[in-house]
């Protein structure tokens, strides 16, 4: 099985009614790059910073970050790479920045929040990234959002920081889009809303799912009810899609949902544009997809969207997806 998707390595992910889809790949650093070409990746869907700021005992300079970011957009040549800005917070601990500790680590100050507040470490990271643009396709992306509030706040430091770089005579990309994590519900609910401002949304199922059984995503004794295929959750996921379509705007996904064997079906069927998985999954769900119809998932999901359970899900996904 193995050397028959090793084949597919420079192919297309077509589906078998001619639908295009890109995979791309989940990376924590320039070093990860190599998987993602050696295993066909069409793209960077979540380049995750934080390791950058992590296993050290002061903030990364922006020279330093320059370098990872440029290494990884000349890396990708030109094909899309999309920068998750800091996410820290929840179970990504910085020791250095000495933040208070909290009752509810995954509710609390972190990712986007804490970015607002400390403004200098993520002017810092913008700046770094706005002078890596010019090395490829880069599309930046807010984690954590919440509110549309909080994306016109960090729209607005990014554009501030686009003009101080320019007025200073440094070269920025014209065309770098912006989009969020959709990994909050109440993002999810009004996508409608978030779709007329951002130029993209990557739904971030680890979180979305969460927050959404209020099932701690690290805690064994609830795991039963962290449901990917709950079809509350893919309602979610299709309200978000949805929306992004109707402003002409594209859906991602990079949460490890994404890469699922059962997932993606019912994803392809409800209009997913990007899946963003870990490098090693990305031939064998390329191999899956060829084979599958996108009309005939488009049934599939609208069926599952009627459904109750987890169970009665994946007897669908199953049935509809045997040969
Ligand atoms: C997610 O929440 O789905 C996601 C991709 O982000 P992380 O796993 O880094 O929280
Ligand atoms: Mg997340």
């Amino acid at each position: 099985q193995k050397a028959e998707w090793a084949k597919l390595v420079n192919e297309q992910t077509v589906t078998s009614d001619g639908h295009h889809v890109e995979l791309a790949a989940n990376i924590g650093t320039p070093k990860d790059l190599k998987g993602v070409i050696n295993n066909g990746g069409e793209g960077v869907g979540l380049y995750r910073t934080e390791f950058l700021y992590m296993g050290r005992d002061q903030l990364p300079t922006e020279e330093e970050q320059f370098e990872s970011y440029k290494a990884v957009l000349e890396g990708m040549d030109g094909k899309p790479v999309v920068v998750r800005t800091l996410d820290i917070g929840g179970d990504k601990e910085l020791p250095y920045l000495n933040l208070p500790k909290e009752m509810n680590p995954f509710l609390g100050f972190r990712a986007i929040r804490l970015c607002l507040e400390e403004q200098d470490m993520f002017r810092t990271q913008l700046r770094a990234l706005l002078r890596a643009s010019v090395y490829g396709n880069l599309k930046i992306m807010f984690p954590m959002i919440a509110t549309l509030s909080e994306f016109r706040q960090g729209k607005a430091i990014l554009e501030e920081e686009r003009q101080k770089l320019q007025a200073e005579g440094v070269a920025v990309s014209e065309k770098i889009e912006l989009g969020i994590m959709v990994e909050i519900p109440s993002t999810a609910v009004i996508a409608d809303q978030f779709a007329k401002e951002v130029d993209f949304f990557s739904i971030g199922t680890n979180d979305l799912i969460q927050y959404t059984m209020a099932a701690d995503r690290m805690n064994e004794r609830v795991s039963y009810l962290y449901q990917p295929y709950n079809p509350a959750i893919l309602r979610l996921v299709k309200m978000v899609i949805d929306a992004a379509h109707k402003e002409g705007k594209w859906a991602g996904m990079c949460g490890e949902m994404a890469g699922d064997e059962q997932a993606i079906p019912v994803l392809l069927g409800l209009g997913l544009d990007e899946f963003s998985m870990s490098a090693t999954s990305i031939l064998k769900a390329r191999s899956q997809i060829r084979n599958l119809s996108k009309s005939d998932m488009e049934t599939l999901a609208s069926e599952v969207l009627q459904m109750s359970t987890t169970e009665e899900v994946l007897e669908a996904v199953a049935k509809a997806t045997q040969r």
